[in-house]
């Protein structure tokens, strides 16, 4: 089982194989977490994202991480939260898993994820952050990377709700 941390802070700032990018479906920049992560970046990440031809929601797709510490740039695209009958739930977990699956096959040992879909997104934060602990846990249980994932939490709600669950 990996080494699961928390963290509250700045994704940005994490020196890791990858971090995590909550992007939108279109992978050419948003708000939130997907704004900071391309200033922090530079110009570049824009340029090679553009080449990807977008993501769907639930998948992933990884970048170089150009000006930022961490390495690379795994980008996934968590869903809007629709009320919670629209297959919200399985979409998020995905994004988490396909995410994970990335960096294992790319070798990497390090990852750090922000609280995917809780911002403009709208998803419930305590249900999101349970699904991703749960995703980390099962996907690390089996497969030997990455072995170092970090919950990377920028408000306090989030933050707590992480400690109360990792214990
Ligand atoms: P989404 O569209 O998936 O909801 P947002 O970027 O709006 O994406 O929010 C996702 C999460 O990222 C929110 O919990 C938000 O507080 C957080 N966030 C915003 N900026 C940063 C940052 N620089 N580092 C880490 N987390 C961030």
């Amino acid at each position: 089982m990996a080494k699961i941390e928390l963290v509250l802070g700045d994704i940005t700032q994490m020196d890791v194989d990858a971090i995590v990018n909550a992007a939108n479906e279109s992978l050419l920049g948003g708000g939130g977490v997907d704004g900071a992560i391309h200033r922090a970046a530079g110009p570049q990440l824009l340029e090679e994202c553009r080449t990807l031809g977008g993501c769907p929601t639930g998948e992933a797709r990884i970048t170089k991480g150009y000006n930022l510490k961490a390495r690379h740039v795994i980008h996934t695209v968590g869903p809007i939260w629709r009320g919670g009958q629209h297959n919200e739930t399985v979409l998020l977990r995905n994004a988490y898993v396909n995410s994970l699956m990335l960096a294992h096959k790319h070798g990497l040992k390090s990852i750090a994820f922000p609280n995917i879909s809780t911002g403009v997104y709208h998803f419930p934060k305590q249900s999101a952050a349970h699904i991703a602990i749960r995703a980390v846990e099962e996907f690390t249980a089996k497969n030997r990377l990455p072995e170092r994932v970090v919950f990377v939490c920028f408000d306090h709600e989030n933050y707590n709700i992480y400690k109360e669950i990792l214990g």
